[in-house]
């Protein structure tokens, strides 16, 4: 449910090369006919990690060691009463292997139609989902997803919770990392004493494989579960790579049908067009939770953003290569033109990682042209335009104006 039809592990892993990621979760290992299908498709790799046994085509020439390794990982979404309120969130799971996914399958059985989506709900809170899954595997990671989003995340303005305490009690010491999301970057969840000596990671969160890699968390050293596992655990993250956290669908407040978009201050938590509600996003949650005022970020010469006052991973944000080359091109990000471009810079200059970030601005000049050259220069450096998403609404990034 909600994910392209075109999904299999062999166009995943062939679109996270032309991306640039290294290691991707093989995502919904609870769903039955899935977790067939990746029993069947994958073998060890090493450490934790798999590979597929066939290739797709284009690989029996480039290569085995260009394809992406996956590692057991899914999101659970539970749904469950505590303290009188209805509570809902995602959790990312991740395991060393498929014996401790038939253990955590077991485990969640009871508690949910695991066969009824590929991200089952569990009537499960945070607290067990830790508990039992470490039960199975001490190996295994849970880590909340998308943190700030209004309906499904652990401080999420809904249903979410105002402290990690309050959701996982005695297993919040078990919890060492939050993934940000789309709509919050590193810098707003600093400010929050609670996430200090926290990982915090970002992942694509991606429903179709062109998707992959819009976030992702770079880490140090041999890729491996157990390299993984202990960088998270201990907060070692290398650097992260960010939405601009205003493209995310909820970073301001509003609502959607009567097109309002509103900063958190701006109104007095109700719509001035229907009078409702308004969902409040994610700057509205960091605001309400925040113990300490932004630290002011210095950017790098290649764009790069590093606190100023602590010591933290630095960070970088991106503007998706299709959406950089559609405006340069005044064409749609779905269009022949504008994924031809972006497929021969991945062939001719690296993956889109690379070009988003590293490459100079000559090599996608002759590839792409001096527009897309100029058009990545300016997403790296922060020269673009933003109207913030809302209630459920992308935000915009304009390159030119
Ligand atoms: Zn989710
Ligand atoms: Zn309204």
């Amino acid at each position: 449910m909600g994910t392209s039809s075109a999904l299999s592990l062999q166009t995943l892993a062939a679109w996270a090369d032309v991306k640039g990621v290294d290691v991707l979760a093989c995502s919904d290992f609870t769903h039955p006919a899935w977790l067939a299908e990746l029993k069947r498709s994958l073998r060890p790799a090493g450490d934790g990690l798999f590979e597929l046994t066939d290739l797709p085509e284009r690989y029996d020439v480039r290569g085995r060691e260009r394809l992406a390794r996956f590692v057991l990982g899914t999101e659970v979404s539970c749904v469950y009463p505590q303290d009188g309120r209805s509570h809902r969130l995602h959790l990312l799971v991740l395991a060393p292997g498929f014996d401790a996914v038939d253990g955590i399958c077991r485990a969640f059985a009871p508690y949910g139609a695991l066969a009824s989506d590929g991200r089952p709900t569990l009537r499960l809170s945070g607290r067990d989902v830790v508990e039992s899954v470490l039960a199975v595997d001490p190996r295994c990671e849970v880590i909340p997803a998308h943190a700030w989003t209004p309906w499904y995340a652990i401080f999420g303005s809904k249903s979410g919770f105002d402290s990690l305490d309050d959701c996982f009690g005695d297993m919040t010491g078990h919890v060492h990392a939050i993934e940000t999301g789309l709509s919050s970057d590193p810098a707003m969840n600093w400010r929050v004493p609670e996430l200090d000596g926290r990982a915090l990671v970002s992942f694509s969160d991606a429903h179709s494989a062109q998707r992959l890699g819009r976030e992702l968390t770079v880490f140090a050293g041999e890729p491996g579960y157990g390299a993984l596992i202990e960088a998270l655990r201990a907060g070692r993250v290398e650097w992260t790579a960010e939405f601009y956290p205003e493209e995310g669908k909820y970073h301001h407040d509003g609502h959607r049908k009567c097109g309002v978009n509103l900063r958190p201050g701006e109104h007095d938590g109700r719509c001035p067009v229907c009078g409702r509600r308004l969902t409040l996003g994610v700057l509205h949650r960091i605001e309400s939770l925040a113990q300490r005022p932004p630290e002011p970020l210095a950017a790098d010469p290649d764009g790069t953003l590093r606190g100023t006052e602590t010591e933290r991973p630095p960070f970088r944000r991106l503007v998706p290569l299709a959406e950089v080359v559609a405006e340069a091109f005044g064409r749609g990000v779905a269009s022949k033109a504008v994924q031809r471009a972006c497929l021969d810079l991945a062939a001719c200059v690296g993956s889109e990682l690379h070009v988003l970030t590293a490459a100079g601005p000559s090599e996608i000049e002759q590839v792409a042209g001096d527009r897309v050259a100029e058009g990545v220069m300016r997403a790296r450096l922060g020269h673009l335009f933003i109207r913030p998403g809302f209630d459920g609404e992308y935000g915009r990034v304009q390159i030119w104006d």
